[in-house]
């Protein structure tokens, strides 16, 4: 399992239904195969598609993290779906995996309620908030074939793609030895 590029068409496109009678994995692999490559790239959260696998399924997680007052956790979540938003739209950084180097600010609204299943297939429903509600909504996105590109106003991913661009001259400046 490995990240797709950024240009990847599966990025763009809504995932099919986990389906636990003819799984295309075994769910507690495909669960620990997410989190493994999550943990690789330092993120908070990845979903199926960003490694290919055309399947509503996502990961969460902040283990590898030293963020005071975040627990330590690890989650799964098959066929996730946000039943209802809540709360004010808030401005939050956010960055993805499939677009390294890319931060920036995306407007959500703060809480959700979610409906998912768990890796034997038994049902949730939950109302999140706070950073969870944050990371939740981005990977749904991602099932749904949203990036957040799309989420993004004009002024915020300019300003976001103007920085990367800065980002990769100074790199290169950096390996021709020129600073
Ligand atoms: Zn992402």
């Amino acid at each position: 399992m490995k990240l797709v590029s950024s240009t990847d068409p599966i990025l763009n496109k809504e995932c099919q239904l986990f389906d636990f009678e003819n799984p295309i994995m075994d769910p507690k692999e495909l669960a620990d195969g997410l989190q493994r490559v999550r943990k690789m790239g330092k993120g908070v959260g990845l979903a199926a598609p960003q490694v290919g696998l055309d399947t509503k399924v996502l990961v969460i997680g902040m283990s590898d993290f030293e963020t005071e007052g975040v627990e330590d956790f690890e989650k799964v979540f098959f066929n996730p779906k946000i039943k209802k938003y809540e709360g004010e739209s808030v401005y939050s950084q956010e960055g993805c995996l499939s677009f390294p180097g890319l931060f920036m600010k995306v407007k959500r609204p703060s809480d959700i309620v979610l409906n998912w299943q768990d890796e034997e297939g038994k049902h949730f429903s939950e109302t999140m908030g706070g950073i969870t509600s944050r990371i939740l909504q981005h990977e749904v996105d991602h099932l749904e074939g949203i990036t957040f590109l799309k989420r993004a106003d004009k002024y915020h991913l300019d300003k976001a793609k103007k920085e990367l661009k800065k980002y990769y001259r100074y790199k290169k400046r950096l390996t021709n030895g020129k600073l």
